[in-house]
């Protein structure tokens, strides 16, 4: 990609991520080996680094993969940064990709030119980074920012972290299948009991199920997409509060999908909810980058790492469930796609 966020090569291909983690690291090791031989020979070869946005939990100082739940039983700790140095033999850089994609809306997307703000996105799960004075704010051990983990309410579902009521809990894409196929065994919407016959298995249902069902005017379906529309308000509230962002940047296929559905709730939120003071600098928008962030992230991540505007590739291990995507592409003077 070009430093105007243009770019040059792109490829893809499926997370592999049932036949166990030396098939999932060998995939992304090929796809940016791919990519790299996409480019002309002066790029590939004028390459400085290698950024890596992978689901966490992982240690982005040590460039390992600790145990994220979505990449399989065996996937824990990987030195996915380690491998990608070792087949590519640049330095490779890793971090969380929520936090890649926060560095992706600050350089190109919805944060540019803005160094204090809160990134989210609302999608299978609920996920975010706070960026701060112009960082990423990482804590004592390069996990903080799960912003999707914050508790909005004293009572509520259970969380996939094993919490409850957390924001994702209410809000996140694998929350609302759930609940809506609990609602079919209850018969307690007709318009996903009906969608379930549809789709020949309730298991099938998912998060979009529920959000067609609350634009048809189901009941059940209208309280679950208000739920969640009014948990993620809650917890931009507390944001706000906790980090004094100048922004909230919203992204996510969820967030994509309902738009201004979802936004005009946090706004409110903010509004009435929050301390004029904090208020008065915050803006909520939504993401400006769509699916790739991440992969226009990967620049940023390695320009920080290695200080100074080198020539980039980024290779983006995505969770199975939002994107069969292993991405990777390669950049001159810009950013890694
Ligand atoms: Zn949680």
């Amino acid at each position: 990609m070009l430093p105007d966020g243009r770019r040059l090569s792109r490829v893809e291909t499926g997370t592999p991520s049932a036949d166990g983690p030396a098939a999932v690291v060998r995939a992304c090791q090929e796809t940016v080996a791919t990519a790299r031989a996409g480019v002309p020979d002066e790029v590939a070869t004028a390459l400085a680094g290698v950024g890596i946005s992978s689901p966490g939990p992982l240690d982005p100082g040590a460039g390992v993969v600790t145990e994220p739940p979505n990449l399989g039983p065996e996937f824990h700790d990987v030195p996915l940064a380690a491998a990608l140095a070792e087949s590519t033999g640049l330095s490779a850089f890793l971090d969380r990709d929520t936090n890649v994609a926060a560095l992706g809306e600050h350089a190109f997307g919805a944060a540019r030119g803005v160094d204090d703000f809160i990134y989210l996105t609302v999608s299978t799960g609920v996920g975010g980074a706070v960026f701060t004075d112009g960082r990423l704010f990482h804590g004592p051990d390069g996990i903080a920012g799960e912003l999707g983990h914050v508790q909005v309410a004293l009572d509520g579902p259970r969380c996939g972290c094993g919490g409850q009521a957390h924001v994702e809990s209410f809000a996140g894409g694998a929350s609302l299948a759930r609940e809506a196929r609990a609602l079919v065994a209850a018969g307690a919407s007709p318009f996903l009991v009906e969608r379930a016959r549809a789709l020949g298995e309730p298991a099938e249902l998912s998060a979009k199920d529920v959000a067609d069902g609350s634009l048809a005017g189901d009941p059940a379906c209208v309280e679950l997409m208000d739920r969640a529309r009014r948990a993620v308000a809650a917890g931009c509230v507390g944001y706000v509060h906790a980090f004094n962002p100048h922004r909230i940047v919203i992204g996510g296929s969820i967030a994509e999908a309902e738009g201004d559905r979802l936004l005009a709730p946090i706004r409110a939120a903010v509004e009435r909810d929050v301390f004029p003071v904090f208020a008065r600098r915050v803006r909520v928008v939504p993401a400006g980058l769509g699916g790739d962030v991440s992969l226009a992230g990967c620049h940023p991540l390695v320009q920080s790492r290695l200080g100074g505007g080198e020539l980039t590739i980024g290779s983006v291990t995505s969770m199975p469930s939002t994107a069969p995507a292993v991405t990777a592409g390669a950049s001159p003077g810009g950013i890694s796609r």
